[in-house]
């Protein structure tokens, strides 16, 4: 009967593993299991430099492939891996597989440049003990130099508390960069920009979504970059779909783009394909690597 209610409707039952319905209890089950079955994957979605459109990163994205429920969306788990605590175990995979393949990158494409990959980190897996040295350990044991790591944690994850503030500064001494994720969403104060040691502002989707055409959310646009410039930030736009929207984003000053315009998350050998091109001969060849739009 649970089940047929289904999720999102009022709470059926509450149990420790902070599942609020049937469906959610039998997902937090499976995600038990998921890492040891070799479940999930991860993909990686470009991140290009808006002046010249050039592949400088990608940010890794999971995949669970259910054995059941086919292709489950990390939207769907994410929240319920962290109300479990399974997100530390997934979250420590996602790392090592993200570092382990960008390593792998590096060495295979040398010509290609230096590529950053960036890594989601949930609030629940930053605050667990242990994780900075678990980040610095990956580091070591793959050979990524550490300045090619970004962590993104969103506002909320960061909560205001001192496990947060340790490892956050545990985190930028081991000389890693550090985004706040889908920046201007959350009810966060802007004082937390002077209290994190960011390095990296990315605007969140929602914002560039309609950018051409809510006034409002142009202004909100600029205000975060010029918030980035001025507090020496870096700065990436999220979900950009269109040209209109990527020229709109540039004039506002972001350096980073990132969105289906420049690219899919793609799985690892389609990354190596455009890396291929950027370690080709470029007089040769053209603009290689460089995402035509
Ligand atoms: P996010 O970190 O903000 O990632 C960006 C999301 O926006 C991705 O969805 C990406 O596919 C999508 N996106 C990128 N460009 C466009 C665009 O032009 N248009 C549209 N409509 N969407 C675009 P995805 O892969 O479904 O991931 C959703 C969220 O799940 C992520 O948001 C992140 O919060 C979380 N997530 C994904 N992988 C991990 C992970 O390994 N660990 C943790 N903790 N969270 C993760
Ligand atoms: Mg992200
Ligand atoms: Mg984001
Ligand atoms: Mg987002």
């Amino acid at each position: 009967e649970a089940k047929r209610r289904g999720k999102g409707t009022s709470v059926c039952f509450s149990d420790e593993m902070g599942a609020r319905t049937a469906a959610d209890a039998e997902i937090i089950r499976d995600l038990a299991s998921a890492v040891g079955g070799g479940e999930f994957t991860l993909v990686y979605q470009p991140i290009v430099a808006l002046d010249d459109l050039r592949m400088t990163g990608v940010e890794a994205l999971i995949r669970w492939n259910h054995p059941t429920r086919g292709l489950v969306s990390p939207v769907e788990f994410i929240p319920l891996a962290e109300r479990s605590g399974h997100i530390v175990g997934i979250g420590a995979w996602a790392l090592r597989e993200a570092c382990r393949q960008a390593a792998r990158w590096r060495a295979d494409f040398p010509g290609a440049g230096d590529l950053s990959v960036g890594v989601n980190v949930a609030g629940r897996q930053l605050r667990s003990p242990g994780f900075v040295d678990e980040v610095a350990a990956v580091l070591r044991d793959t050979g990524l130099p550490p300045r090619l790591l970004t962590i993104e944690v969103t506002e909320t994850a960061v909560l205001d508390d001192e496990e947060s503030a340790a490892a956050l500064l545990g985190l930028r001494a081991l000389g890693l960069r550090l985004a706040l994720d889908d920046f201007g969403t959350a009810a966060s104060s802007l004082g937390l920009l002077l209290t994190v040691p960011v390095t990296t502002l990315k605007l969140d989707r929602s914002f560039v979504e309609s950018i051409t055409t809510v006034g409002r959310q142009a202004a909100v646009a600029t205000a975060v970059s010029q918030m980035a410039t001025a507090l020496d930030f870096s700065s990436v736009a999220e979900g950009i779909e269109t040209d209109e929207q990527r020229e709109l984003i540039r004039g506002l000053g972001y350096e980073y783009g990132q969105g289906y315009l420049f690219g899919r998350p793609l799985p690892p050998h389609e990354v190596g394909d455009r890396l291929q091109l950027l370690s080709g001969d470029s007089r040769a060849q053209g603009a290689q690597g460089v995402v035509r739009t």
